[in-house]
């Protein structure tokens, strides 16, 4: 016997340890818990002390076989209902996540190390956010009156493609999946999530309280490891369409499987964001915009982190000292308690990655690299993965630090002196997913932003992912868009021509 009884409790949960533990060793897989098939199941980690808080199932080829045939049966039916009716589940289930906000929020600070008060409880919330939003959208999958002559009635009709195969990371685990999933599941299809491998505990728990209002196997989550288990979902023939988001390497070994296929992929990868700093803007607001910019508080694990930022000579060593300052009075330390500011990252592989980038940092002749905000001092913590935030100047764009994307808490300041070359500055990356401009000459900041190569350009504020924004990255950071309308209809559908001769 495979399947076994919710092993989770009804009600919220808010001790993220019993819960973690009580969420070992399934997938979810039509509307049951399901242990891998081969009986395999790998260690959860919490990072900010080193020690196991669960098995996760190790997923392989046959669970992704279950998973996907489950979801192509379900999809069929869930298809035939009304637009609005799947979009009103969809609505069902955010108040849900809503009414689980707090549970969710532990449970992720747990197996990710982000901190409670300022990332992971704001991250669950933006879940039942992204939920509500898609699920108000169902009327919206309209078609078109085309004209192509008098006595032919020429209409477009949007269908879903089918079974749905969703990628995700771990640095956002809840939304990025939410992102996917939602849009996917109002308009018609079902969905089979891979969950990343350091993170499968919250979305796993998200993945059940949507399955206890949708039908069995429209929703399906497997965990386990890229290559055995997320290479097996892309290439599977029931998926018709992929969406990931993760690394531009991956990315890339993903849609060369889609396009053997092909069927149509969505890819959030990588980026290097700039934030460019006027002299003239309101210095307080966007030195707390710096701060948020580069998602210190999620250590830097952000695609749209502010890695590269420069500014306006005449203000540059001022905002560099007070940024240090800023970041000094931040607290570094138990992601599950509330007074910390900044937690851990995420597992040994990207903490020896990021202290690698800032070694190298420091060993290049001219550059400077402060450390900031003080280590947390608890011995429970003593093996956790905290990296101090560095601000790095006198770096040449040469240096690996401003090419590369570091995903941990270090960024590179520049002096800039004159618009045009900072615009080519920033623009002289791989990357374009995201970028922010501060200033309170609103021509320089519309002409800069019309000219920045990015999918999202933010003037005075750098906000993370929302609702009902487009978003989503050029050059290597991407292909497709997330979080809108637009994201659902072209993406998770395709458009139909139906013609009737009338005459
Ligand atoms: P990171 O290095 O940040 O973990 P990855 O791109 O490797 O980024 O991982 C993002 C997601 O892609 C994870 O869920 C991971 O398991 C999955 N993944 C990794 N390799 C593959 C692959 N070959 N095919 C499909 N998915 C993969």
């Amino acid at each position: 016997m495979l399947d076994r009884p919710n092993p989770a409790p009804e009600a919220p949960c808010l001790d993220p340890f019993a819960l973690a533990k009580a969420l070992s060793g399934s997938h979810l897989i039509g509307g049951r818990f399901t242990p891998a098939r081969s009986g395999r199941s790998f260690a959860v980690v919490n990072p900010a002390t080193g020690d196991e808080v669960a098995q996760a199932a190790e997923g392989d080829a046959a669970d992704v076989e279950a998973a996907v045939a489950d979801a192509a049966k379900a999809q069929k039916e869930w298809a035939k209902l009304p637009a609005r009716k799947r979009g009103a589940l969809v609505h069902k289930a955010a108040a849900l996540i809503r009414d689980h906000v707090e549970e969710l929020g532990r449970l992720i600070a747990l197996e990710t190390g982000k901190a409670l008060r300022t990332e992971s409880r704001v991250e669950a919330n933006t879940v039942a956010d992204v939920l509500e939003f898609f699920g108000g959208l169902g009327g919206e999958l309209k078609g078109e009156t085309v004209p192509f002559a008098p006595d032919v009635l020429s209409v477009t009709v949007r269908e879903p493609l089918g079974v749905v195969g969703a990628i995700i990371p771990w640095n956002v685990p809840m939304l990025l999946m939410a992102l996917k999933v939602a849009p996917a599941l109002v308009a018609g299809n079902s969905v089979v999530v891979k969950s990343a491998e350091e993170a499968p505990l919250a979305v796993l728990r998200i993945c059940e309280l949507m399955n206890r209002v949708l039908p069995p196997g429209v929703f399906n989550m497997v965990s386990g490891f890229g290559p055995e288990c997320g290479a097996p979902l892309v290439a599977h023939p029931l998926v018709r369409k992929v969406t990931f988001t993760g690394s531009v390497e991956t990315g890339k070994i993903v849609y060369r499987t889609a396009a053997e296929k092909l069927i149509p992929v969505t890819l959030e990868l990588g980026g290097k964001s700039p934030m460019i700093v006027f002299a003239d803007c309101d210095f307080d607001k966007t030195l707390a915009g710096a701060l948020t910019s580069m998602r210190f508080t999620r250590q830097g694990q952000s695609c749209t982190a502010a890695s590269r930022i420069y500014v306006e000579r005449p203000i540059f060593q001022k905002f560099v000292d007070a940024m240090a300052a800023k970041v000094d009075q931040m607290v570094m330390g138990d992601p599950l308690d509330e007074k910390t500011d900044i937690g851990t990252i995420i597992s040994d592989g990207q903490f020896d990655k990021v202290k690698a980038f800032i070694e190298e940092g420091r060993a290049t002749a001219g550059a400077t690299g402060r450390a900031c905000s003080a280590m947390p001092d608890d011995p429970a913590l003593k093996k956790g993965l905290f990296i101090q935030p560095v601000i790095f100047t006198g770096l040449t764009r040469e240096s690996r630090l401003v090419r590369e994307e570091i995903f941990g808490p270090v960024t590179c300041i520049f002096p800039f002196d004159d618009p045009e070359a900072v615009l080519a500055e920033a623009n002289d990356s791989e990357y374009g997913l995201a970028a922010s401009l501060w200033t309170n000459n609103l021509k320089v900041g519309l002409n800069l932003a019309h000219k920045l190569e990015a999918g999202l350009v933010q003037i005075n504020q750098n906000l993370v992912v929302q609702a009902n924004l487009s978003y989503g990255g050029v050059k290597s950071s991407g292909l497709g868009k997330e979080a809108s309308l637009e994201a659902m209809l072209e993406h998770f559908t395709h458009k139909k021509t139906i013609m009737v001769n009338m005459g």
